[in-house]
C-alpha cells in the first residue's frame, strides 16, 4: 500500500524510495520499501540461475547494510554475512557455497555484536540491475558488496578472525 507517494530513506543504506506501508523486518534496520525492493531483486535472482551462482554475494551485503543493533539474531546474521563476504572478497571463494558456510558458522558461532559504521558504502541494491546480462549484475553485486565491506574496515581484523577460528583457514 503507498501512502502518497512521499520519499523515506532507508535507515540502512540511505536508497530513497516512495514510502510504502509494508511489515517491518523483524532483525534488520531497513525501510518497509527497501525490504519490499530487495523482494524483487532476490525473485530476480531465484528466477536464473546464473544469477543464483553469485547469489550469497547479494545477500550477504544486503544484511550487512542494515544491521539492527542488539537483538540476538541479528548479531548472528550480521556476523555471519561478514564472515562470508570476507571468504567471497578476499579468499576468492565461490558464493555458490554459500549455504553450506553458513550452515558450518551457526554450528560454531564465534561471533559477537559489532558497533556498525556509519555510512555502510555508496553503493546499494539499487546498483545491481534487474533485467540484462547476468554477468553485468554478477559485476555489479560485486563491486557493491566490495564498497560495503570496505565501510566495516575497522571491524576486518576481527572478522578474519572469526573466519580462522571457525575452521576456514586459507583453504577456504
Ligand atoms: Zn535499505
Amino acid at each position: 500500500v503507498t501512502t502518497d507517494g512521499l520519499e523515506a530513506a532507508c535507515p540502512g543504506c540511505q536508497v530513497r524510495l516512495p514510502a510504502l506501508e509494508a511489515p517491518q523486518h523483524p532483525y534488520m534496520a531497513c525501510s518497509p520499501a527497501c525490504w519490499v525492493r530487495y523482494g524483487d531483486l532476490l525473485a530476480v535472482q531465484y528466477a536464473d540461475p546464473r544469477r543464483m551462482a553469485f547469489h550469497q554475494i547479494v545477500v550477504d551485503t544486503y544484511a550487512v547494510q542494515h544491521p539492527d543493533g542488539d537483538d540476538p539474531r541479528a548479531i548472528q546474521s550480521v556476523g555471519i554475512h561478514l564472515m562470508t563476504l570476507c571468504l567471497f572478497l578476499e579468499r576468492g571463494a565461490n558464493p555458490s557455497l554459500g549455504t553450506r558456510l553458513h550452515r558450518r558458522m551457526v554450528d560454531r558461532p564465534v561471533f559477537h555484536q559489532l558497533d556498525s559504521p556509519s555510512p555502510r558504502g555508496k553503493l546499494t541494491m539499487l546498483d545491481v540491475p534487474l533485467e540484462g546480462d547476468p554477468e553485468l549484475a554478477r559485476a555489479a553485486s560485486y563491486a557493491w558488496a566490495d564498497d560495503v565491506w570496505k565501510s566495516w574496515q575497522t571491524h576486518h581484523p576481527t572478522v578474519r578472525e572469526w573466519v580462522a577460528s571457525s575452521g576456514f583457514g586459507l583453504q577456504a
